[in-house]
């Protein structure tokens, strides 16, 4: 962990996925980093992400050496966010119920670090009522 990544960890643990927003090209990206990889301006602010997008792409790995069986097969998943990130995650789903444009939407994962969530992603379920 790096002090340019804390606070995206932190807010990562209060359930908020954040992402950076250059002030100079409106460039939104993900993950933090001080200087926007576009037009290397440091005038770059923090949003939170809505934290919903679709399966870009993904492969399956069914077999990690040294990987607990329980958490295979392992989706891992670019995921295009709403506000048009694309970030490399895992999609906890079943590999069959998961394809390109599968609805996602972000949750996270607690780590021993009780400030440190990882944001994963599952797929959004339709006809629940919407509130
Ligand atoms: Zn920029």
């Amino acid at each position: 962990m790096t002090p340019e990544t804390r606070e995206f960890w932190a807010s990562a643990a209060d359930g908020d996925l954040s992402l950076s927003e250059c002030q100079n090209c409106g460039l939104v990206y993900y993950y933090p980093r001080a200087l926007c990889p576009d037009c290397f301006s440091d005038d770059v602010t923090g949003r939170s992400a809505t934290g919903e997008g679709e399966v870009y792409s993904y492969s399956v790995t069914r077999t990690i050496s040294g990987w607990p069986e329980d958490d295979l097969p392992l989706v891992v998943a670019y995921v295009e966010l709403d506000e048009g990130v694309r970030m490399m995650t895992n999609v906890h789903a079943d590999p069959d119920d998961v394809a390109v444009g599968t609805r996602v939407e972000v949750t996270f994962v607690d780590t021993e670090e009780p400030d440190v969530a990882i944001p994963v992603f599952v797929p959004v379920t339709d006809g629940e009522s919407d509130g």
